[in-house]
């Protein structure tokens, strides 16, 4: 089973090491514009591939592409510093698209992750431009901020991040949901746990996890390990068909009156891609806050330059 990764950056060269160590594919396909650094990166990774999986990895073209089970979409334009997700959409979009369009030409058929920021808004301009069903389109969305969540509460709590029920939903961004009402370990609620998380302790929470990528990327210039690791446990659920429920963006249809607009709740992920969205339980205030939420990702959607690229001015096979 072939994977095909679109842009070999931090995210992309981190996402082929982490999906390697985990033996979840026996091609890896690397395409990025910088063919000198995909190349390298190919030679590096395959350098570890003896002492781990044994995995074919090279950088490639979008025919390579074809007949990939999943295409990977890291390319986009970094964030730096302060710099807001939203911020860059329309430079990011102009890549995402041309990559897509790219995609497309090339025949592939199967299911694309998106992991592009503003990765919503990038998963709808996956899906346009793509006209691939919406089962076949998912973003890697909230999956990243609900494992941080689960790793602060579990830090605070002293219990293990896999013992955290948590879920975060609506943009993987600054408007981004904590479903408080939500929250269990071990059945219990935080209160029944430990304490109750009074509201200061809530607002200071949904602070640390809006501001957990920008205080990343100042250190360091970039963010790749989290990332990678959602995006491996995103391949895992398809590729093992395991119908496990995770918090990742996707085409909403109505659910909680929103429609039209990809963004994060819980989904059924299987061979097919995201089989089912599911509607959470959540208190009327954070209800309030996931339609305000997803109001600021249509906004931001219909704020980009469409057509984005006209067919015209779509290279049939270049990989930039
Ligand atoms: P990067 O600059 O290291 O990598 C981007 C790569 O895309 C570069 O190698 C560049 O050459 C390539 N590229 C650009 N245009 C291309 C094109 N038209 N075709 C093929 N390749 C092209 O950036 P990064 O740190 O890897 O981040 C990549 C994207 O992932 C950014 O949008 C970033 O914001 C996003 N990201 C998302 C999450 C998330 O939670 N979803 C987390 C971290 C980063």
């Amino acid at each position: 089973m072939r994977v095909a990764i679109i842009g070999a950056g931090h995210v992309g060269s981190t996402a082929a090491y982490a999906l390697m160590l985990r033996a979840l594919f026996r091609e890896i396909v690397l395409i990025d514009a910088n063919d000198t650094l995909a190349s390298a990166e190919a030679a590096d990774l395959s350098d570890a591939t003896a002492l781990a999986h044994p995995t074919s990895i090279w950088a490639g073209t979008y025919e390579d592409a074809a007949s990939a089970y999943i295409a990977l979409i890291t390319a986009g334009t970094p964030t730096h510093g302060s710099e807001t997700r939203i911020s860059v959409a329309a430079r990011s979009a102009l890549i995402v698209a041309r990559c897509v369009n790219n995609l497309m030409s090339s025949g592939f058929a199967g299911i694309v992750v998106v992991a592009a920021n503003p990765v919503d808004l990038m998963t709808s301009v996956v899906l346009r431009q793509s006209g691939l069903p919406p089962s076949r389109v998912i973003g890697t969305g909230t999956l990243l901020d609900t494992s941080r969540l689960q790793q602060m509460l579990a830090s605070a709590l002293h219990v293990a991040p896999s013992a955290i029920g948590a879920l975060v939903v609506g943009e993987h961004g600054d408007s981004e949901v904590i479903a408080f009402s939500s929250l269990r370990i071990g059945g219990l609620t935080v209160a029944e746990f430990a304490s109750p998380l009074e509201e200061p302790d809530q607002l200071r929470l949904a602070k640390s996890l809006r501001e957990a990528a920008y205080q990343i990327i100042q250190g360091k210039g970039y963010t790749s390990f989290g990332i990678a690791t959602s995006v491996v446990r995103i391949c895992e659920a398809i590729v093992r068909d395991e119908r496990s429920v995770l918090p990742v963006s996707s085409l909403l249809s109505g659910q909680f009156g929103i429609q039209d607009i990809c963004l994060s709740l819980p989904c059924i992920l299987g061979r097919e891609g995201r089989i089912r969205v599911l509607q959470p339980d959540l208190a009327e205030l954070e209800m309030t806050e996931l339609r305000a939420s997803a109001a600021v990702l249509q906004g931001a959607l219909a704020a980009l330059p469409w057509p984005l690229i006209s067919p015209a001015a779509m290279p049939a096979s270049s990989p930039t």
